[in-house]
């Protein structure tokens, strides 16, 4: 089992000790664990989330997972990482962040939209389903051209998890133009999809959801990461079986981890 993307107090939302985490890791036998905590220079341009969000301490984070992926080395394969929260204004800010530190994975993600975080129930309140997930979809585009590097573009539908609608789905099917953009700029640009597990109440096993991933490998994409987006020991590889039998049944053969900002192939 390998999980590229998970959480700990380094991160605003998170209280997981690290070492805590990599111990839990080893006794569940998962071979590779990303800690990618959030850094959200993005919430700096927010009037909403900049005072209330705790900005991540980059040099001791980095300190102590690298110290951390030294130390296990042999007992499990640990990657330093970073989640990034896209926002446009922020991009010079993490070009500088992350020229300055050695990662493996960088993780680019969309949270907020309009200034605000779609987890929030205030995103939706001025907005139709429709246009609450066409202008997140549209934001989604547009980070995947951001001037810094990343491996993995993550969560798509994470729009969804909070969503008020009756019917919150993220579809293929609602967004088709914008998603075959987007997919077709991951395969393009070498990024590889993140399957991401954190997804109750979405109405599907993953963001993104199954029509995403199947449309994905009939475009031709290959690069897939398994994500629990754990912020806690319990979610860790949360639905790892379920799931990449399903990747299976559709055909793709490998996830993949990231050393050094390196894909590299794992059977699933
Ligand atoms: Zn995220
Ligand atoms: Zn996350």
């Amino acid at each position: 089992m390998i999980d590229c993307h998970t959480h700990t107090k380094y991160s605003h939302d998170s209280t997981q000790d690290p070492r805590e985490a990599i111990e839990s890791a080893i006794s569940k036998n998962i071979e590779y664990l990303a800690f990618t905590d959030h850094c959200d220079r993005d919430c700096l341009f927010s009037p909403r989330h900049k005072d209330k969000i705790r900005q991540i301490d980059l040099d001791a984070c980095m300190t102590e997972i690298h110290a951390l992926k030294e130390e296990y080395k042999g007992k499990i394969e640990l990657a330093v990482g970073i989640e990034c929260g896209y926002m446009k204004d922020a991009t010079p800010l993490y070009e500088k962040d992350l020229a300055k530190y050695n990662t493996d994975i960088i993780i680019n993600s969309i949270h907020l939209v309009d200034f605000t975080d779609c987890y929030f129930k205030e995103f939706f309140e001025d907005k139709t389903k429709e246009e609450a997930y066409m202008m997140y979809t549209k934001a989604i585009y547009n980070s995947l051209f951001v001037p810094y590097p990343y491996d993995v573009i993550a969560h798509i539908g994470y729009v969804s998890r909070k969503a008020p609608y009756e019917d919150k789905m993220y579809r293929y099917s609602d967004l088709k133009d914008v998603i075959d953009e987007i997919l077709k700029t991951i395969i393009q640009k070498g990024k590889a999809l993140e399957i991401n597990s954190h997804a109750e109440n979405t109405g599907d096993l993953t963001l993104p959801n199954l029509d995403i991933i199947k449309r994905y490998k009939e475009l031709g994409g290959e690069l897939l990461t398994f994500a629990s987006d754990a912020h806690k020991i319990e979610k860790q590889c949360f639905m790892y079986k379920e799931i990449t039998e399903r990747l299976k049944n559709c055909g793709f053969k490998y996830l993949f981890k990231y050393l050094e900002h390196k894909p590299i192939a794992v059977k699933v």
